[in-house]
């Protein structure tokens, strides 16, 4: 913080993309400044405050759910059309952050623009198959939000681009889902293990299986075997028991592993 020399508070996006881009500034993307204050590199000069950029709304678009990424957790948790889509899951998600001060003032593009751990909204973007627009030097971008932390993208969000909006498609609308936050308390960042699971039914058979898991490791994941077990028909049991495999082998340990599958199982027990 020290080697702040400028503050820039700019109204458009073109704007905003340019300081970031240019040399003289050394910028970074200031959102609701919750994280950036506290791991600010010290090669930063220059705070690109976000506040009065359009980046704000939720929306529907073509059917489409699009959160702006300058929406707060807030925002997110009192929306009308968070809260009716996919079961009201990004709106609960949005609830789980720690504390109101926080959900005040933290945006959905601040915590997704850098992997972490302990995030939110990663394993739920993850697991509704999110997609991300960035605009970049390029122009605007369209990425999967599986796509955003990965280094093919070569972008460095709030550094060399600015993440404007989120969009939830409309095939998960319907989504039966939930959302975990497996913690010591309510208010907590850190939790054991963060999980989000999603399933649609056609009679009897499930035609449709997210299981993502946060938490474990910067970035979240999707558990392939627990989700191939609910398409089988397999039933809770077997699922669980391919869930549990899944999260040993990515080491959680055998408290995370017994308690997620655990959870899962009551979850594929209330479709
Ligand atoms: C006490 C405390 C409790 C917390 N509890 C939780 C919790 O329970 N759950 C949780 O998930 N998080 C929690 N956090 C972490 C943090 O608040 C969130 O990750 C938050 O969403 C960050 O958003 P922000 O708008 O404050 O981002 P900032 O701090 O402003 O920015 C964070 C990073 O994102 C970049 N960035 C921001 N907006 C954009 C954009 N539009 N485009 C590109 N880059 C961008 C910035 O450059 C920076 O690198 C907590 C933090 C604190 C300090």
């Amino acid at each position: 913080m020290k080697n702040i020399k400028y503050y820039v508070c700019p109204s458009t996006v073109k704007e905003a993309l340019a300081v970031l881009l240019s040399k003289k500034y050394k910028a970074m993307a200031l959102a609701g400044g919750t994280l950036v204050s506290k791991t600010l590199p010290d090669t930063v000069e220059t705070y690109l405050d976000l506040k009065n950029l359009p980046i704000k709304g939720i929306r529907l678009q073509g059917g489409n759910l699009v959160i702006g990424a300058g929406a707060t957790f807030d925002e997110i948790d009192r929306s009308k059309l968070c809260r009716s889509w996919a079961g009201g899951c990004v709106s609960r998600a949005a609830e789980a952050c720690s504390s109101q001060l926080v959900r005040n003032m933290a945006t959905i593009g601040g915590n997704i623009a850098r992997p972490h751990s302990f995030n939110i909204f990663p394993v739920v973007l993850l697991g509704l198959d999110a997609k991300v627009r960035l605009q970049t030097k390029k122009g605007a971008q369209l990425v999967d939000f599986q796509d955003l932390y990965s280094s093919g993208l070569g972008l460095r969000p709030g550094l060399d681009s600015l993440i404007t909006e989120i969009v939830i498609p409309v095939k998960t609308r319907k989504w039966k889902c939930e959302f975990i936050k497996l913690a010591k308390t309510a208010s907590s960042w850190e939790s054991y293990i963060k999980l989000f699971f999603s399933a649609e039914k056609k009679g009897k058979s499930v035609i449709q299986a997210r299981v993502a898991v946060g938490a474990l490791s910067p970035r979240p994941f999707r558990a392939p075997e627990a989700e191939k077990a609910l398409l089988s028909g397999a039933g809770a049991e077997a699922a669980a028991k391919a869930f549990a495999a899944e999260l040993e082998a990515a080491r959680a340990g055998e408290y995370r592993s017994s308690a997620a599958s655990s959870l899962f199982k009551r979850f594929v027990n209330s479709l």
